[in-house]
């Protein structure tokens, strides 16, 4: 059955010293748990991190890459480059990225097959914004999300998805979903799923949620029965509510 994940998402944010403080503080801290519990910090302290936690359960894990092997992209990060430093997960699609740096459903498709054909898991972010909400248009923004991005993929692949869906106006904004419309969203996901891909691999796989989730919202949104679990931003870079959000889980 599906595995109970709590990812924090440090996006960026923490210098080196303060990566290695976190990292120290979460190790004392952290609370036992059958949860998997991921950290994602900024690309150059990624191997700090992993070299820190490498006898730890945290798994580090990235907040994004190219698509392309290698070659004359300036500034970009491969997934073979990731996986050379310990690296097996990565965030992809996350709404600041898809904002801010132009990535569309076309350019992440491609980011999840190089994730994929790299034997990397990818943790993929969608979310409706404020407008398709008040539309009514969130879930048919989602499917369209969803299957653009990856319904081109074979059953035997979705071992290595993570989704989370994370509602673009509860990011960052203290606004969170209520636990009934996140239950709502990622029970219509794993419709959606289990209509292309049948009930195996729609019960198999963790949906996140994101967005303003803290310790005090934290053990509500986690009981939800499709709820498996969190991605976390801003509350991830405190140890003390990232373990308290742990603790929901
Ligand atoms: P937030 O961010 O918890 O600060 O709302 C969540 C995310 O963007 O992953």
């Amino acid at each position: 059955m599906r595995r109970k994940i709590v990812a924090g998402n440090w996006k960026m944010n923490n210098d080196l010293a303060q990566t290695e403080l976190l990292i120290t503080n979460l190790i004392k801290q952290l609370p036992s748990t059958d949860a998997g519990v991921m950290i994602a910090p900024t690309f150059p302290n990624l191997y700090k991190a992993f070299e820190a936690l490498r006898e730890n359960k945290i798994e580090v894990i990235a907040q994004n890459m190219h698509f392309a092997e290698s070659g004359a992209y300036t500034g970009e990060v491969s997934a073979a480059m990731l996986k050379s430093v310990g690296i097996k997960t990565v965030i992809l699609g996350h709404s600041e990225r898809r904002a801010y740096f132009g990535e569309d459903d076309a350019i992440l498709a491609k980011k999840v097959d190089a994730a994929l054909k790299n034997d990397m898991t990818a943790m993929f972010c969608f979310g409706e914004e404020l407008d398709d909400r008040k539309a009514g248009n969130h879930f048919s923004v989602v499917e369209n999300q969803l299957k653009n991005a990856l319904f081109h993929l074979n059953a035997e692949a979705w071992k290595n998805i993570i989704l989370a869906y994370e509602p673009v106006w509860a990011i960052g904004t203290g606004e969170t979903a209520t636990p009934e419309q996140a239950q709502e969203m990622h029970e219509f996901v794993r419709k959606t799923i289990v209509e292309k891909y049948g009930q195996n691999v729609a019960d198999n796989v963790s949906i996140l949620y994101g967005g303003s989730v803290k310790p005090d919202n934290a053990k509500e949104i986690f009981s939800k029965p499709d709820v498996d679990g969190g991605l976390i931003g801003g509350a991830s870079l405190k140890a003390e509510d990232f373990v308290e959000i742990i603790k929901a889980i």
